[in-house]
């Protein structure tokens, strides 16, 4: 089938630049000696999952027990859930899981880590968890500077329905712009890079001093896809990084390119729209309506984007269009604007990079991928609408 004859709006994987992108982030781990385990909130679909784990990946993250549910049934063994999970209910699905996989969570509290310990306890089993730690994002984990968090450390390895395994964290701010003007973007990503490993290891080092844990089979696991552009795996009192967990990094999209973390070549996702409205304005501007809105493409905008998306001009040299820009978005519509006029006509189809490809992944059913102008495989977001 030709990418012509598919419905739109629909979602595109270009199947080369998703590969290259696994193999670039695998090797990225192997010459840092860390284990990669990706997000799979970004695709929620088990054959992009098992593409990731054949390239060298050590199991899989993901966000909710009904997703790790439907991996587990797919048949992954190794199931990290990187979240503070917290209710007897999602406590229940991890433990029937638990007989089938290896499966992981995070606490971050005293009150969800001894509930949590006492609901495994009184189900005769324990849970492997890690303690999520706050490198400076401000989300969840227990701050990594404050002595109150290192007698968490202790106090979770002491409780008898949990298995402490190590520390976890995720640099969320590596997504926010500048501190002050003479920092480049780059230069800010690459502070948080550094601050979340080196955060991470100095909180693994004063738990040492202190006598609550040793280096040996303690897991610290960290990753954004921007932090883990910059980092470099380091060592302090016999602790090292064992762990990264980006999951954007299979997409990228107009958000990453706009960090310079990615370059448009190598976002492999798009949106395929149809242009089905055009008006010319009397400033010179013509205004299209694209059949993508806010159902599709999300309103998630981020540092450097500009609108709701990129426009292609060139889809396979992944070239932008020049002058045109999605500046809103209804639910059903995409509103361009087009300066100086657009040679774009109603029927004519067109690619769009998505501001946040997570979010564009996790609305459609399928996922179509191509090779140059061919569907060469259809892929489901399997675990689509898996929120608990
Ligand atoms: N780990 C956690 C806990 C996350 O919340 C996220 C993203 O939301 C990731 C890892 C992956 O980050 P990214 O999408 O930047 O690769």
């Amino acid at each position: 089938m030709l990418i012509d004859e598919l419905p739109t709006p629909c979602v595109l994987i270009d199947r080369q630049r998703l590969l290259r992108n696994v193999r670039d982030m695998q090797k990225k781990a192997d010459e840092n000696g860390v284990r990669l385990r990706p997000h799979t909130k970004t695709h929620k679909s088990v054959q992009l999952a098992s593409i990731q784990i054949d390239e060298g990946a050590a199991g899989l993250t993901v966000a909710k027990p009904s997703e790790a549910e439907v991996f587990v049934d797919a048949g992954f063994d190794d199931i990290r859930l990187a979240y503070s999970t917290v209710g007897e209910d999602k406590w229940h699905r991890v433990l029937k899981l638990m007989d089938r996989a290896r499966i992981s969570f995070c606490v971050d509290t005293p009150e969800g880590a001894q509930a949590a310990s006492d609901f495994f306890q009184s189900h005769n089993a324990k849970a492997e968890v890690l303690v999520e730690v706050d490198p400076g994002y401000g989300r969840c984990g227990v701050p990594w500077n404050r002595h109150t968090s290192e007698d968490f450390v202790a106090f979770v390895r002491d409780l008898p329905g949990l298995s402490l395994s190590g520390i976890l964290t995720h640099a969320g701010h590596s997504y926010k712009p500048p501190e002050h003007e003479a920092e480049s973007i780059s230069d800010a990503i690459r502070r948080v890079a550094i601050e979340e490993s080196g955060h991470m290891l100095s909180f693994a080092s004063r738990l040492k001093k202190k006598g609550i844990v040793g280096p040996e089979n303690f897991e610290i696991s960290i990753g954004s896809t921007p932090s883990i552009r910059h980092f470099e795996n380091s060592t302090r009192d016999g602790f090292t990084i064992t762990e990264i967990r980006p999951g954007n990094y299979v997409f990228h999209d107009a958000v990453q390119q706009a960090l310079s973390v990615a370059s448009w070549d190598q976002c492999s996702m798009t949106v395929l729209t149809t242009v089905t409205s055009k008006h010319r304005t009397g400033k010179g501007v013509d205004k299209l309506f694209l059949d993508a809105g806010k159902k599709v493409f999300t309103s998630d905008t981020g540092y450097g984007t500009s609108g709701y998306g990129v426009m292609l001009y060139n889809p396979s040299r992944r070239q932008p269009l020049p002058h045109a820009r999605i500046t809103g978005l209804s639910e059903e519509h995409g509103w361009v604007q087009v300066s100086g006029g657009s040679t774009l006509a109603v029927g004519d189809r067109v690619q769009v990079v998505p501001n946040h490809a997570c979010v564009v992944a996790a609305q459609q059913a399928r996922l179509f991928v191509i090779e140059n102008d061919t569907v060469v495989d259809t892929w489901n977001v399997d675990a689509r609408g898996c929120l608990v």
